[in-house]
């Protein structure tokens, strides 16, 4: 798959939206298929509280399962929901064997324990990927884990853009446990080989760190923090980052950059993604693939 980027002043666009189509489209026949062997792949979101952004990503989940013919439902509990009731909801999915995916949205409101909530889900369905315990199979290789949505959507653009890392240089701006750690522990895994640097806020000189990358990984959330001095000629750029930014000629007033400078970005890289359009989409199929797996594994 290759594209030119509009405006990109050279750079092929890593198209997101085009790939996590594609998948979404071979996930709904492996879906169909094992719908004749009497086996519905269920994810269940639990959305706790009214936050408007994550009714948002929860929406589109639903959407998105039931599109490839999954059985996707939101269970919605108030923000005054305590500890033990939403305990009680994750054990009550644990329990049931028509629901093969688990996802808690994050933030959970104040006052609730997330890594209490994350600890409670059973790991064979833990599809974001977070428990510890996938967390470590992820990091020894284990493929009967769920590495966790985005970094794995990051690995299958890669691969479908036939970006070699064996052997490249890769550099993670951002250390998150969602993005930036496992991001680089799928990078380092032999098969992917790349030579990884994890840099943060604490990194000295991130410019020169990134100059010395083949594959630049933005996951900061600050807005074109990635400038175009700092990026090699002929580099690979994915762009992880979402940050709403002010903008008086849109309707709302406002619009989604990345951590990227993207126009003067896409002049010196090889293969840029945009934001939107990039990973973003890649996130909701990848975990559509770790629900289905989830639901594949449970026949076995
Ligand atoms: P996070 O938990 O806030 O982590 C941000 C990381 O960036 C931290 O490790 C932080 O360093 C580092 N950082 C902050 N300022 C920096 C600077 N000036 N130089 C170098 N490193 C710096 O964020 P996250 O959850 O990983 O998300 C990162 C971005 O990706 C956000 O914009 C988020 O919205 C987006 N995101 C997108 C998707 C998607 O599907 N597209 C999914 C998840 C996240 P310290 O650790 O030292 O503080």
């Amino acid at each position: 798959m290759r594209a030119e980027a509009e405006g990109s002043g050279g750079a092929g666009l890593i198209d997101g939206s085009a790939v996590a189509k594609k998948l979404r489209g071979e996930i709904a026949m492996r879906v169909a298929d094992l719908a004749t062997k009497g086996i519905i792949p269920g994810l269940s979101v639990v959305l706790v509280g009214d936050d408007p952004a994550s009714a948002v990503y929860v929406r589109n989940k639903e959407k998105a399962s039931q599109e490839v013919g999954m059985r996707g439902e939101t269970i919605r509990m108030p923000a005054s929901t305590s500890q033990e009731e939403l305990l009680a909801v994750v054990d009550r999915l644990n329990a049931d064997p028509a629901v093969h995916g688990i996802l808690v949205q994050m933030p959970l409101p104040k006052g609730l324990d997330a890594d209490a909530v994350i600890h409670r889900i059973d790991p064979a369905k833990d599809v974001d990927g977070f428990h510890p315990v996938n967390v470590g199979k992820m990091l020894i290789g284990d493929q009967t884990g769920f590495a966790p949505c985005t970094p794995s959507g990051v690995m299958h653009m890669l691969r479908e853009y036939g970006v070699e890392t064996r052997g490249a240089h890769a550099v993670i701006v951002g250390r998150s446990n969602i993005v930036g750690k496992p991001m680089a522990a799928l990078l380092v895994q032999p098969g992917a080989d790349a030579t990884v640097t994890i840099c943060h806020s604490r990194t000295r000189d991130l410019a020169k760190h990134v100059r010395d990358a083949d594959i630049v990984i933005a996951a900061v959330g600050r807005a074109r923090l990635i400038t175009a001095d700092m990026v090699r000629p002929g580099a690979v750029v994915i762009d992880v980052g979402m940050n709403r930014i002010a903008d008086p000629t849109t309707k709302t007033g406002t619009r989604l950059v990345g951590d990227v400078d993207f126009e003067a970005v896409s002049r010196v890289a090889s293969l840029i993604t945009p934001v939107p359009g990039g990973v973003g989409p890649m996130t909701i199929a990848m975990l559509l693939a770790n629900t289905l797996a989830s639901a594949e594994r449970s026949r076995a």
